[in-house]
């Protein structure tokens, strides 16, 4: 067995609070019932879901009706995003994204392009930005759709969507951020926000995985996402998944309670980059002062990503290459590629996401671990040698 365990994956999943599994139980137990039935079981667990859903719709500033329960992240961006494209389709078949979204995101654009949609991909900076401005230049009479990422998962860089939102508004387009690197550690207000949808996920803010939710604003024309018993408003059948639902809020609750924890976690974050620093040909990817607080993702030069992973697994810590959906695959990030990073250099990011759990005797674990593991890893690189 390892000596020292140090889970740095944060944005890939997060542990499930004890209180949220707490709070989840009794639904498991005794409150079994389906939320549809009469009988006393039945409307505990319909009242539960109404409460959960009263309780996040306060935590997040906008209306109970206007949150939706969703079975992940990537439904929940695929239903704001498809509803919306086919609900509109008389107005226009062009949308606009970025090109650093999540793979829920871009994978679902390139559907809508199958299905004779129209895409603009607007280019994040080198830092990992955009301006709403560009935003704006980009929304042409048929755009019916505008799709921008809060935070991006990968280096943590964080959107104006406000500023986004508002310029959507102007031209009358929809607007939607996927917020589920957003939500829980950054305060987020939907009303002071102004997006038409906003998604969000359990599993990132220590609920349990299989667990999402969408807002969609009272009067955005979004098409229903599965016929059925009249579930959510009649929009999204299925009977519902009321220990996750309730699990799903209370987490919301503790993410609220605990975003003053994310002054300590950035204070990590700084430390982490600083030791990072002392490393030769190591760069930082991604504005520093528009980021997530525990987020660092680096290119150590002359050295595959990977290679890295399995000699920090094997010292017992936890970090990613890219995003975890795709981290089996050899093709390099393409949000490190957006940022203009060149391809050869790009296989030689990783991630580290810092959370809740973590302490500074963590980062010190990695940075005493990290050094030597780059040193040794580039000892064995022709390219490296070629260098020195
Ligand atoms: C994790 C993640 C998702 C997907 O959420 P799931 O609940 O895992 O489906 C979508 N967007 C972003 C930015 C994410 O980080």
């Amino acid at each position: 067995m390892m000596d020292k365990f140090v889970y740095a994956d944060n944005a890939a999943t997060t542990s499930v609070s004890p209180l949220v599994l707490e709070a989840m139980m009794p639904f498991f137990n005794e409150m079994y019932g389906n939320p549809s039935s009469l009988y006393s079981i039945g409307r505990e667990a319909s009242e539960a879901i109404s409460k959960a859903r009263e309780k996040i719709a306060a935590l997040l500033g906008c209306k109970a009706r206007e949150i939706y329960f969703t079975a992940s992240g990537s439904e929940a961006d695929n239903w704001a995003i498809k509803g919306a494209a086919h609900a509109n389709i008389k107005k226009g078949k062009h949308i606009i994204t970025t090109n650093f979204e999540h793979h829920a995101v871009s994978n679902t654009m390139k559907s809508l392009e199958k299905e004779g949609y129209e895409v603009t991909y607007l280019k994040v900076s080198s830092e990992g930005l955009l301006s709403s401005a560009d935003v704006e230049a980009a929304i042409r009479n048929d755009t019916i759709l505008i799709c921008a990422m809060y935070a991006n998962n990968e280096i943590g860089t964080i959107l104006p969507i406000k500023e986004i939102a508002a310029a959507a508004k102007k031209h009358g387009v929809i607007c939607f951020t996927d917020a589920v690197q957003a939500v829980g550690s950054i305060p987020i207000n939907i009303a002071d926000l102004g997006v038409d949808m906003l998604a969000f996920s359990g599993h990132k803010i220590h609920a349990p995985k299989g667990i999402g939710a969408l807002y969609i604003k009272s009067g955005t024309r979004v098409q229903n996402l599965i016929d059925g018993g009249g579930q959510e408003s009649g929009r999204r059948g299925g009977t519902e998944n009321t220990a996750y639902i309730v699990g799903l809020a209370k987490a919301l609750e503790l993410a609220a309670e605990r975003l003053p924890d994310m002054e300590r976690i950035k204070n990590l974050r700084n430390r982490l980059i600083e030791g990072i620093k002392k490393i030769p040909y190591a760069t930082i990817n991604g504005s520093l002062d528009k980021r997530l607080p525990g987020n660092v993702n680096v290119t150590f030069d002359y050295i595959e990503g990977e290679s890295l992973l399995l000699w920090l697994d094997m010292n017992g810590i936890c970090a990613s290459t890219g995003s975890a959906c795709s981290s089996s695959s050899l093709e390099p990030s393409h949000v490190i590629l957006a940022l203009g990073v060149d391809s050869e250099k790009a296989h030689g990011s990783i991630r580290f996401t810092l959370g809740h759990d973590n302490t500074e005797a963590d980062v010190d674990y990695i940075l005493e671990k990290l050094g030597p593991i780059v040193e040794k890893l580039r000892a064995m690189s022709p390219l490296y040698e070629r260098i020195m």
